[in-house]
Protein backbone atom coordinates (compact mmCIF):
# COMPACT_ATOMS: atom_id res chain seq x y z
CA UNK A 1 0.00 0.00 0.00
CA UNK A 2 1.28 3.60 -0.76
CA UNK A 3 0.71 6.24 1.51
CA UNK A 4 0.35 9.76 0.15
CA UNK A 5 1.67 12.54 2.99
CA UNK A 6 -1.46 14.94 3.06
CA UNK A 7 0.22 17.16 5.55
CA UNK A 8 2.48 17.62 8.56
CA UNK A 9 1.59 18.77 11.85
CA UNK A 10 4.26 19.91 14.45
CA UNK A 11 3.38 18.70 18.00
CA UNK A 12 5.06 19.35 21.10
CA UNK A 13 8.62 19.53 22.00
CA UNK A 14 10.69 17.59 18.91
CA UNK A 15 7.66 15.33 17.63
CA UNK A 16 5.80 15.99 14.80
CA UNK A 17 2.78 13.82 12.52
CA UNK A 18 2.33 13.39 9.18
CA UNK A 19 -1.09 12.54 8.25
CA UNK A 20 -1.43 10.29 5.07
CA UNK A 21 -3.60 9.25 2.35
CA UNK A 22 -3.63 5.69 2.25
CA UNK A 23 -4.24 4.42 -2.48
CA UNK A 24 -6.06 1.60 -1.00
CA UNK A 25 -8.70 1.64 2.02
CA UNK A 26 -7.73 0.25 5.07
CA UNK A 27 -9.41 -0.54 7.88
CA UNK A 28 -7.28 -0.30 11.49
CA UNK A 29 -8.25 -0.98 15.24
CA UNK A 30 -7.47 1.59 17.31
CA UNK A 31 -3.53 0.52 18.69
CA UNK A 32 -2.37 -1.02 15.82
CA UNK A 33 0.49 -0.41 13.70
CA UNK A 34 2.12 -0.43 10.39
CA UNK A 35 5.58 -1.90 9.20
CA UNK A 36 6.94 1.41 6.79
CA UNK A 37 9.68 1.09 4.20
CA UNK A 38 11.39 4.07 2.90
CA UNK A 39 14.50 3.40 0.39
CA UNK A 40 17.52 6.21 0.46
CA UNK A 41 20.47 7.24 -0.07
CA UNK A 42 23.62 6.07 2.16
CA UNK A 43 21.08 3.95 4.92
CA UNK A 44 22.65 3.93 7.88
CA UNK A 45 22.69 0.60 9.96
CA UNK A 46 19.18 1.00 11.34
CA UNK A 47 18.20 0.49 7.31
CA UNK A 48 15.48 1.62 5.78
CA UNK A 49 12.29 0.02 7.23
CA UNK A 50 10.68 1.06 10.36
CA UNK A 51 7.21 0.19 12.85
CA UNK A 52 5.16 3.03 14.01
CA UNK A 53 1.75 2.90 15.40
CA UNK A 54 -1.14 4.58 13.65
CA UNK A 55 -1.67 7.27 16.03
CA UNK A 56 -4.54 8.73 13.97
CA UNK A 57 -7.85 7.26 15.02
CA UNK A 58 -10.13 4.95 12.82
CA UNK A 59 -13.01 7.36 12.65
CA UNK A 60 -10.43 10.10 11.24
CA UNK A 61 -10.51 7.82 8.22
CA UNK A 62 -6.13 9.21 7.36
CA UNK A 63 -3.37 7.47 8.57
CA UNK A 64 -1.17 9.42 10.99
CA UNK A 65 2.35 8.64 12.60
CA UNK A 66 3.84 10.22 15.36
CA UNK A 67 7.39 10.34 16.36
CA UNK A 68 10.32 12.38 17.72
CA UNK A 69 13.27 13.65 15.22
CA UNK A 70 17.04 14.63 16.77
CA UNK A 71 18.35 16.75 14.39
CA UNK A 72 21.95 16.05 13.29
CA UNK A 73 21.45 12.75 15.52
CA UNK A 74 18.57 11.52 13.87
CA UNK A 75 19.08 8.06 12.01
CA UNK A 76 19.05 8.17 7.84
CA UNK A 77 15.55 7.06 8.07
CA UNK A 78 14.32 9.91 10.19
CA UNK A 79 16.29 12.12 8.19
CA UNK A 80 14.56 11.21 5.00
CA UNK A 81 10.89 11.13 6.31
CA UNK A 82 11.07 14.61 7.65
CA UNK A 83 12.34 15.23 4.14
CA UNK A 84 9.03 14.47 2.63
CA UNK A 85 7.09 16.99 1.08
CA UNK A 86 3.17 16.88 0.72
CA UNK A 87 1.90 14.66 -2.21
CA UNK A 88 5.67 12.38 -1.78
CA UNK A 89 4.43 8.55 -0.96
CA UNK A 90 5.83 5.85 1.19
CA UNK A 91 5.59 2.24 1.53
CA UNK A 92 3.25 0.57 4.20
CA UNK A 93 2.19 -2.82 4.74
CA UNK A 94 1.46 -5.26 8.05
CA UNK A 95 -0.77 -3.83 9.42
CA UNK A 96 -0.69 -5.38 12.97
CA UNK A 97 -0.61 -5.40 16.94
CA UNK A 98 -2.77 -6.49 19.73
CA UNK A 99 -2.37 -3.28 21.63
CA UNK A 100 -5.87 -2.85 21.33
CA UNK A 101 -9.13 -2.12 23.31
CA UNK A 102 -11.93 -5.04 23.01
CA UNK A 103 -15.26 -4.18 22.89
CA UNK A 104 -16.30 -5.10 26.39
CA UNK A 105 -16.22 -1.72 27.90
CA UNK A 106 -13.71 -2.32 30.41
CA UNK A 107 -11.63 0.21 33.21
CA UNK A 108 -8.31 0.80 31.73
CA UNK A 109 -5.01 2.19 33.29
CA UNK A 110 -3.13 3.73 30.66
CA UNK A 111 0.99 4.06 31.43
CA UNK A 112 2.72 5.82 28.44
CA UNK A 113 6.35 7.20 28.52
CA UNK A 114 7.15 9.48 26.26
CA UNK A 115 5.95 9.25 22.39
CA UNK A 116 4.39 5.52 23.49
CA UNK A 117 1.16 8.39 24.02
CA UNK A 118 0.58 7.29 20.11
CA UNK A 119 -1.49 4.45 20.53
CA UNK A 120 -3.90 6.13 23.04
CA UNK A 121 -4.49 8.96 20.90
CA UNK A 122 -6.00 6.83 18.50
CA UNK A 123 -7.97 4.34 21.24
CA UNK A 124 -9.05 7.71 23.66
CA UNK A 125 -10.41 9.37 19.90
CA UNK A 126 -11.88 6.09 18.83
CA UNK A 127 -14.02 5.38 22.28
CA UNK A 128 -15.26 9.36 22.24
CA UNK A 129 -15.92 9.35 18.82
CA UNK A 130 -18.26 6.14 19.04
CA UNK A 131 -19.81 8.04 22.06
CA UNK A 132 -18.61 5.72 24.58
CA UNK A 133 -18.30 6.21 28.45
CA UNK A 134 -14.17 6.29 28.87
CA UNK A 135 -13.62 4.96 32.02
CA UNK A 136 -9.70 5.07 32.49
CA UNK A 137 -6.70 6.49 34.38
CA UNK A 138 -3.87 8.05 32.01
CA UNK A 139 -0.45 8.21 33.96
CA UNK A 140 1.77 9.78 31.45
CA UNK A 141 5.23 9.97 32.12
CA UNK A 142 7.38 12.77 29.97
CA UNK A 143 11.08 14.49 29.87
CA UNK A 144 9.82 17.61 30.18
CA UNK A 145 6.63 19.37 29.68
CA UNK A 146 6.36 19.53 26.49
CA UNK A 147 3.53 16.96 26.07
CA UNK A 148 2.80 15.32 23.20
CA UNK A 149 -1.19 15.75 21.96
CA UNK A 150 -2.00 17.38 25.63
CA UNK A 151 -4.74 19.36 24.30
CA UNK A 152 -6.48 16.57 22.10
CA UNK A 153 -6.36 14.30 25.46
CA UNK A 154 -7.53 17.03 28.31
CA UNK A 155 -10.35 17.81 25.85
CA UNK A 156 -11.12 14.12 26.20
CA UNK A 157 -11.11 14.14 29.63
CA UNK A 158 -13.04 17.34 29.64
CA UNK A 159 -15.90 15.30 28.44
CA UNK A 160 -15.60 12.16 30.33
CA UNK A 161 -15.52 12.82 34.20
CA UNK A 162 -14.08 9.30 34.68
CA UNK A 163 -11.14 9.68 33.02
CA UNK A 164 -7.92 10.89 34.10
CA UNK A 165 -4.79 12.40 33.70
CA UNK A 166 -1.83 12.00 35.87
CA UNK A 167 1.84 13.68 34.16
CA UNK A 168 5.06 12.86 35.58
CA UNK A 169 7.36 14.99 33.95
CA UNK A 170 11.61 14.62 34.64
CA UNK A 171 12.57 12.79 37.24
CA UNK A 172 9.14 12.16 38.07
CA UNK A 173 8.31 8.64 37.96
CA UNK A 174 5.52 6.09 37.35
CA UNK A 175 6.07 3.91 40.08
CA UNK A 176 4.16 0.97 42.18
CA UNK A 177 2.37 3.23 44.38
CA UNK A 178 0.70 5.69 41.69
CA UNK A 179 -0.44 3.10 39.78
CA UNK A 180 -1.91 0.85 42.67
CA UNK A 181 -3.23 4.72 43.84
CA UNK A 182 -4.70 4.95 40.07
CA UNK A 183 -6.16 1.54 39.96
CA UNK A 184 -8.12 1.62 43.20
CA UNK A 185 -10.62 3.84 41.52
CA UNK A 186 -11.12 1.68 38.71
CA UNK A 187 -12.98 -1.37 38.87
CA UNK A 188 -10.39 -4.90 37.60
CA UNK A 189 -8.88 -2.64 34.57
CA UNK A 190 -6.70 -3.95 32.27
CA UNK A 191 -3.51 -2.36 32.11
CA UNK A 192 -1.75 -1.17 29.16
CA UNK A 193 1.97 0.19 28.81
CA UNK A 194 3.64 1.83 26.35
CA UNK A 195 7.00 3.41 25.45
CA UNK A 196 10.48 2.83 25.22
CA UNK A 197 11.68 -0.77 25.34
CA UNK A 198 13.89 -0.43 28.42
CA UNK A 199 10.58 1.99 29.99
CA UNK A 200 7.94 -0.92 29.25
CA UNK A 201 10.39 -4.31 30.95
CA UNK A 202 11.12 -1.61 33.93
CA UNK A 203 7.50 -2.46 34.33
CA UNK A 204 7.76 -5.79 34.85
CA UNK A 205 8.94 -6.00 38.33
CA UNK A 206 6.02 -3.60 39.55
CA UNK A 207 2.85 -5.80 37.71
CA UNK A 208 4.64 -8.59 39.35
CA UNK A 209 4.86 -6.95 43.18
CA UNK A 210 1.78 -5.65 42.69
CA UNK A 211 0.06 -9.05 41.75
CA UNK A 212 -1.36 -8.12 38.23
CA UNK A 213 -2.06 -11.28 36.59
CA UNK A 214 -0.39 -11.68 32.92
CA UNK A 215 -4.14 -11.89 31.27
CA UNK A 216 -4.92 -8.15 32.28
CA UNK A 217 -1.41 -6.66 30.99
CA UNK A 218 -0.79 -5.42 27.88
CA UNK A 219 2.65 -4.27 26.53
CA UNK A 220 3.85 -2.17 23.57
CA UNK A 221 7.50 -1.63 23.09
CA UNK A 222 9.68 1.13 21.28
CA UNK A 223 12.92 0.09 20.43
CA UNK A 224 15.40 2.61 19.27
CA UNK A 225 14.38 4.93 22.17
CA UNK A 226 16.89 5.06 25.32
CA UNK A 227 14.72 5.40 28.12
C1 LIG B 1 5.15 -1.80 17.14
C2 LIG B 1 5.98 -0.53 17.16
C3 LIG B 1 5.35 0.70 17.18
C4 LIG B 1 6.09 1.87 17.22
N1 LIG B 1 5.45 3.08 17.22
C5 LIG B 1 6.17 4.21 17.27
C6 LIG B 1 5.53 5.49 17.28
O1 LIG B 1 4.30 5.60 17.25
N2 LIG B 1 6.31 6.59 17.31
C7 LIG B 1 7.69 6.51 17.34
O2 LIG B 1 8.35 7.53 17.36
N3 LIG B 1 8.32 5.33 17.34
C8 LIG B 1 7.60 4.18 17.28
N4 LIG B 1 8.24 2.98 17.26
C9 LIG B 1 9.72 2.96 17.24
C10 LIG B 1 10.24 3.28 15.83
O3 LIG B 1 10.04 2.18 14.98
C11 LIG B 1 11.74 3.65 15.87
O4 LIG B 1 12.48 2.56 16.33
C12 LIG B 1 11.98 4.86 16.76
O5 LIG B 1 11.16 5.94 16.36
C13 LIG B 1 13.46 5.28 16.69
O6 LIG B 1 13.71 5.71 15.40
P1 LIG B 1 15.17 5.66 14.74
O7 LIG B 1 15.73 4.29 14.92
O8 LIG B 1 15.01 6.12 13.34
O9 LIG B 1 16.04 6.61 15.62
P2 LIG B 1 15.96 8.21 15.90
O10 LIG B 1 14.64 8.56 16.48
O11 LIG B 1 16.42 9.00 14.72
O12 LIG B 1 17.02 8.31 17.04
C14 LIG B 1 18.40 8.01 16.76
C15 LIG B 1 19.13 7.68 18.05
O13 LIG B 1 19.38 8.83 18.77
C16 LIG B 1 18.99 8.69 20.12
N5 LIG B 1 18.70 10.09 20.55
C17 LIG B 1 19.27 11.16 20.00
N6 LIG B 1 18.86 12.28 20.61
C18 LIG B 1 18.01 11.93 21.55
C19 LIG B 1 17.25 12.66 22.50
N7 LIG B 1 17.30 13.98 22.59
N8 LIG B 1 16.43 11.95 23.32
C20 LIG B 1 16.34 10.62 23.23
N9 LIG B 1 17.06 9.88 22.34
C21 LIG B 1 17.89 10.52 21.52
C22 LIG B 1 17.85 7.72 20.05
O14 LIG B 1 17.66 7.02 21.27
C23 LIG B 1 18.37 6.77 18.98
O15 LIG B 1 19.28 5.86 19.54
C24 LIG B 1 7.51 1.80 17.22
C25 LIG B 1 8.13 0.56 17.17
C26 LIG B 1 7.38 -0.59 17.14
C27 LIG B 1 8.08 -1.92 17.06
Amino acid sequence: MKLKLLTTKKEAGDATSFVFEPDTPIEWRAGEYLHYTLPHDAPDDRGTERWFTISSAPLERKIMLTTRFFGDEASSFKKRLFAMKPGDTIEADGLEGDFVIGTSGRDYLFIAGGIGITPYRSMLLDLDGQGKEIKARLLYGNKDEDIVFKDELEEIAARHPDFRIEYFIGSQKIDGEAIQTAAEELSSPIYYVSGPEPMVEAFEEIFKDLGIPEENIRRDYFPGYAI
